[in-house]
């Protein structure tokens, strides 16, 4: 069976990048062309040819003008349209299935609409129950190495894999601007992040007391110590290629935390 990447991340993250990179690897390596959905109905150019693409299913323009609708209620009910004829996506994909070795789901750009709605728990669930599944959270590096901005994209991350259980790679993107290097040092020792919490200015107060932030964050810092032992990260440039083949072996191994620990957490629930 072919697995099924699931491309979350911030807007401006590099998402659509990341995915058209993936795509152009997998058809120069002569590998298998990857399966594509875009589920991202507002996305005005996407630089590849998705396979399913929910802009030809629904118009979240009409949407917004029938219902009276701003963008974002305008995107989340084009996605709840959608969502109601998932089962025929779905038997697309399995039809697809025997030919591809992945499937590729790109999400909207605003993050929290999948994220966060049942819809995309539905869609989540969906393709989870019929593929093995991976969620790839990609990180914009240049942007996360502030040490409360990268707590605060961590726990976001921690959020949707507590929501979704699925495996879970952490794809730090842009590493051509600024190397994961400091990204990984942080996850492997939090004793390093507490470091570099403290550096930064305003971890204490004029009685050279630690400030409620910096004790609040040295708290989380030890929740994420958690939460990163259950996860992968790669460092990736979408934009020269570099890491994607890691990125890729790191789907591969994914494939045993699905059987070993998602299909049994699935099989209880039920
Ligand atoms: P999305 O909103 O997450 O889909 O982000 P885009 O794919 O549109 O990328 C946002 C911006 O980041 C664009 O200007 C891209 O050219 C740039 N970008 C994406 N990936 C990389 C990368 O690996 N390196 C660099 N330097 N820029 C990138």
């Amino acid at each position: 069976k072919p697995s099924v990447v699931v491309t979350i991340g911030m807007a401006g993250a590099g998402k659509s990048t990341f995915v058209q990179r993936i795509n152009s690897y997998l058809r120069q390596n002569h590998e298998k062309a990857p399966y594509i959905l875009n589920l991202d109905p507002a996305v005005a150019h996407v630089p590849f040819e998705p396979n399913i693409d929910i802009r030809d299913t629904v118009d979240y323009k009409e949407i917004m003008k029938q219902y009276n609708l701003g963008p974002n209620g305008g995107i989340l009910t084009a996605l709840n349209l959608f969502t109601t004829k998932f089962d025929q996506v779905l038997d697309l994909m399995e039809k697809r299935a025997p030919e591809v070795d992945h499937i590729i789901l790109d999400t909207p750009g605003q993050i929290e609409i999948f994220t966060w709605s049942a819809s995309g728990a539905i869609i989540t669930d969906a393709v989870a129950s019929s593929f093995p599944t991976v969620v790839a959270y990609i990180v914009d590096t240049p942007r996360t190495t502030a040490p409360a901005t990268f707590m605060s994209n961590m726990l976001y991350a921690c959020g949707i894999l507590y929501k979704t259980k699925l495996p879970f790679i952490l794809v730090f993107n842009k590493t051509d601007v600024e190397s994961h290097d400091f990204a990984l040092e942080w996850m492997r020792d939090f004793e390093a992040f507490q470091a570099a919490l403290a550096s930064h200015s305003g971890s204490r107060d004029a009685e050279g007391e630690p400030t409620y932030m910096n004790s609040l964050m040295n708290s989380m810092s030890l929740v994420l110590d958690e939460f990163y032992k259950h996860l992968k990260a790669v460092g990736v440039s979408s934009l020269t290629g570099d890491g994607i083949k890691e990125f890729f072996d790191a789907v591969e191994e994914s494939r045993d935390g699905y059987e070993k620990e998602y299909l049994p957490e699935l099989a209880r629930a039920r």
